[in-house]
């Protein structure tokens, strides 16, 4: 789906299908390199906003890449981060001794991302880098570390790329701030 298909319900687009690859282009690389030596890590996706983060980022890697999935709950079908996060869906795998790398589709107060990778760090993770193709520095709430940024968008509410309103707009091919009569 693109954006002219969805006419007034998106205010404007803020990236491209084709600049989030090329910018995946460039992180993919900075992975490979960080990575270079070191045991391969496990990819872990946040459902399901990161579902085209991981797809696209993992397919550009030159290692081989295992994928994990966890869902966390933190915003029910509103648009404002509760801060409260609950495990809906967990890894299948151990990640005791392991290089983890977290990728998200947006770090918006930060919470979410806070409390997992903790989570993680807490279950015996070697490592755990954080991977986020967006990011609202004005809305964070804590700091978090990102090893890997796509790009820093105003602090607005967008969908596309994965992300929802209501689990709507998933499958729109590029990041579009969603027009406010939609959600008001
Ligand atoms: P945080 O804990 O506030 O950083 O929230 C992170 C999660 O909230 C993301 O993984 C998204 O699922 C959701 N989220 C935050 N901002 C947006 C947005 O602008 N559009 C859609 N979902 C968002
Ligand atoms: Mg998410």
């Amino acid at each position: 789906m693109r954006a002219s298909d969805l006419g007034d319900e998106l205010q404007r687009v803020l990236y491209t299908e084709g600049q989030l690859h090329e910018r995946l282009d460039e992180l993919a690389k900075q992975i490979d390199a960080d990575y270079a030596g070191k045991q391969p890590p496990l990819l872990v996706g946040v459902l399901k906003g990161a579902v085209m983060v991981v797809a696209d980022l993992s397919r550009r890697l030159s290692f081989q890449a295992e994928m994990d999935w966890m869902a966390v709950s933190s915003y029910g079908s509103g648009t404002k981060s509760s801060g409260v996060v609950k495990i809906l869906k967990d890894l299948d795998q151990d990640v005791t001794g392991r290089e983890v790398l977290i990728v998200e589709d947006i770090i918006d107060s930060g919470l979410t991302l806070a409390w997992l990778k903790d989570n993680l760090l807490s279950r015996g993770a070697k490592d755990v880098k954080i991977c986020t193709m967006l990011r609202k520095p004005e809305a964070l709430k804590v700091v978090i570390d990102v090893d890997y940024l796509g790009f820093d968008i105003p602090n607005e509410f967008v969908v596309g790329y994965g992300l929802d309103y209501a689990e709507r707009y998933r499958n729109l091919r590029d990041v579009a701030v969603l027009s406010p009569h939609v959600y008001s």
